[in-house]
């Protein structure tokens, strides 16, 4: 039997996806990366073209003074690598009341300037780091990558992120593999203590379900497990959390300046409806249609990605 689709899911237990008021913004500046993470979702890495160019930068901050945001986030790729990354965060910081910059920490080494930027703005920082274990760090991202990360964090600290003195550090880690996390306080408790013993302070980690997108659904194809991934995503899946899911309230914007319900439709091309680039200066009304696909169970999986 054919396995029930999302929106089957939703409907099987009274629910739809509508959007709420659009409160986020996020900017995907590009698939640029220094790294080729086995999970990437976004199939980044030092090989990709894609990147957002002034001009639509220009045209994302005339969309954020048009519509003020609670908050705006800058992902990529490694957005460090994108040429114009200190006219964005100049431009849009001052738009908006809360402000995430993501890295996976390798990519800021060097950038000196941009961290003043970040700091003097008041940006937060989100970084990837999948786990506290240095074999699986390395697995997923290459060798040699786990003390450089653990330096960058200690370098962080020193600049003030995660000190508890306004500088917000946020850490964000995923599955090794063709599993779910385990609780968000015991995976908490496990980074507290080891990034604790090596005197790294962090305010807050948030653990995720791999979207089942790019490079990792790649992998689990190839290792067999995509099937009995996607099987344990529909089992685990928590009608409570739809209310909440980031796909309401974000609109994220790609390199290219089109327009997404959330950077996973982004990074499997499944655009929004309406408005569909941000040169249109629109935000998609309250009770819009949400574009799904399968990789959304992930969304939904026990305690959610929100
Ligand atoms: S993948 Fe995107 S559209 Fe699907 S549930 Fe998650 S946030 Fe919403």
């Amino acid at each position: 039997m054919r396995p029930s689709s999302f929106s089957e899911t939703l409907a099987s237990h009274g629910l739809k996806l509508r959007r709420a008021k659009t409160d986020s913004l996020q900017v995907n500046v590009g698939r640029l990366c220094n790294l080729s993470c086995r999970h990437c979702h976004m199939e980044a890495g030092p090989g990709r073209t894609e990147v957002m160019r002034r001009r639509t930068m220009d045209e994302v901050i005339t969309l954020a003074r048009r519509f003020p945001f609670a908050s705006v986030d800058i992902t990529g790729g490694a957005p460090e690598l994108n040429p114009d990354i200190a006219y964005l965060v100049s431009e849009l910081g001052p738009l908006a009341p809360q402000r995430i910059f993501r890295t996976n920490l390798l990519a800021m080494e060097g950038r000196d300037d941009l961290l003043d930027l970040l700091a003097e703005g008041g940006w937060s920082i989100g970084a990837s780091l999948p786990a506290v274990n240095a074999g699986q760090v390395e697995a997923i991202r290459g060798v040699g990558v786990f003390q450089k990360s653990l330096d960058m964090l200690h370098k962080l600290n020193a600049r003030g992120f995660g000190r508890g003195e306004g500088l917000s550090l946020h850490l964000v880690s995923n599955p090794a593999g063709a599993f779910l996390p385990p609780s968000q306080e015991a995976i908490g408790r496990a980074f507290q203590l080891a990034l604790g013993g090596q005197d790294i302070r962090f305010d807050s980690l948030l653990s995720f379900a791999n979207a089942p997108l790019g490079r990792f659904r790649q992998w689990l194809a190839h290792t067999g497990n995509l099937a009995p991934y996607m099987a344990l995503l529909r089992e685990r899946f928590n009608p409570d959390v739809v209310c909440g899911l980031m796909c309401r309230s974000i609109l994220s914007v790609a390199w290219d300046g089109r327009l997404y319900d959330c950077d996973f439709n982004l990074a499997a091309r499944l655009p929004a409806r309406r408005p569909v680039h941000v040169r249109d200066l629109a935000l998609p009304k309250e009770g819009a249609f949400i574009a799904t696909s399968d990789y959304c169970f992930s969304c939904t999986a026990g305690a959610g990605f929100t």
